[in-house]
């Protein structure tokens, strides 16, 4: 069985039919807006009126005579973001967040309540100590 060969529009890579995909594009068609080249620099420098037009066109971008068309184009996988080997970096992202989702509660309970009972107990220690030692400072007998 032969199938018919497409060329990518992209990178012009040809491969048989099924291995590529079929996309509309829209391209610009009966412009009147001429690009701007060297030749057209040195058009308008030495007067050319055309040249001059076709600058000032360009600065002010006015491609308001520019016509929109779509056509169908043959794109290669690769081109199209479709890779058969490598898995798909969404499918990677969404299973990493569900399993930092699925073990973020665990943190988040048990050592994290803890921590900050210690942490108050430790602020505790600290204000009687500082408070023992502001007492003798002031002359007061703390032990009896
Ligand atoms: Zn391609």
């Amino acid at each position: 069985m032969t199938y018919t060969k497409r060329t990518c529009h992209e990178c012009g890579k040809r491969d048989i039919q099924p291995n590529m995909n079929e996309q509309e594009i829209s391209y610009r068609s009966g412009s009147s807006k001429k690009s701007v080249s060297s030749s057209t620099v040195m058009g308008a420098l030495i007067g050319d009126k055309k040249s001059t037009r076709a600058i000032v066109d360009s600065v002010l971008n006015n491609d308001g005579r520019t016509y929109t068309r779509t056509k169908r184009v043959w794109i290669c996988n690769s081109c199209a973001g479709i890779e058969d080997e490598l898995p798909q970096p969404q499918k990677v992202t969404s299973a990493t967040k569900a399993a930092v989702a699925a073990t973020e509660p665990e943190k988040k309970s048990g050592p994290g309540f803890f921590k900050t009972v210690f942490k108050w107990f430790v602020y505790l220690v600290l204000i009687v100590a500082a408070w023992k030692m502001l007492l003798s400072l002031l002359g007061f007998e703390t032990s009896s």
